[in-house]
């Protein structure tokens, strides 16, 4: 059964590869994210990788990207949003102004993922992302294939249909590096002051902006246009 996974995701990812002309991987340098990043530099497949740099992120994120370079002997570049907007945000609402309100959270999230993501975005003709159905609610309609209406490009999840266990299997049969946070408690790991680890008893998200009403623990990156994660497209289970 994980070797069938295992092939699937190869399958899915050279089909990307070689399908398209420019396609794009955006890593959290999650778990999740991890197995993709082995797999695009495992197989030297034709995916960019590139990661959002909220200057929120956790010492334990960079110090993973530094392993990532040690490991594969490759980078992932790092983009940030607007020096300025993000500057000028701050002066009027504070540093921690996501603690304030959802409407500053969120905020918060445009300028340093949101924007930086649409920038990465333009241009390219299809976007990978490691999220899985397991993940949240939001996300057990989530397609392993589907038109992002709100970036206007072809998105692809091909671990859709994994478990955590799956990924943390994963991760340990080809030795893959990942952020030492996980071995702290973390299941879900963001921006610092909007991440804490979580009891075994907790959902796995539980410790991403914990403060807040479980409908509103969403950054927005993965919304589509009608701020729902996109459902499965027939024949795609
Ligand atoms: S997760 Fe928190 S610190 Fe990071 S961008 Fe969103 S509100 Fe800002």
């Amino acid at each position: 059964m994980f070797e069938q996974k295992l092939n699937t995701l190869r399958d899915a990812l050279e089909n990307i590869s070689s399908r398209f002309i420019a396609p794009i991987f955006a890593t959290s340098l999650s778990i999740e994210d991890m197995v993709i990043t082995d797999q695009i530099f495992r197989h030297e497949l034709s995916i960019k990788q590139y990661s959002i740099d909220t200057e929120r992120l956790p010492g334990d994120t960079h110090l993973l990207n530094k392993k990532i370079e040690e490991h594969y002997g490759q980078i992932i570049h790092f983009v940030r949003g607007d020096q300025l907007q993000i500057l000028a945000f701050i002066q009027q609402h504070g540093v921690d102004a996501m603690y304030t309100s959802v409407d500053l959270r969120k905020r918060c999230c445009a300028l340093r993922k949101i924007e930086p993501l649409k920038k990465l975005l333009a241009g390219k003709d299809a976007w990978v992302t490691g999220l899985r159905r397991g993940q949240s609610e939001s996300r057990e309609w989530l397609a392993e294939e589907a038109f992002d209406s709100s970036y206007g490009i072809v998105k692809f999840n091909p671990l859709a249909a994994w478990s955590e266990d799956d990924v943390w299997c994963y991760l340990r049969m080809f030795n893959v590096p990942y952020n030492r946070l996980y071995d702290q408690g973390y299941r879900s790991i963001g921006c610092a002051p909007c991440t804490r680890p979580v009891l075994p008893s907790e959902h796995l998200r539980a410790g991403r902006w914990w403060w807040e009403s479980a409908q509103a623990q969403e950054c927005g990156l993965h919304l589509s246009a009608d701020g729902r994660i996109q459902r499965i497209t027939q024949g795609k289970q």
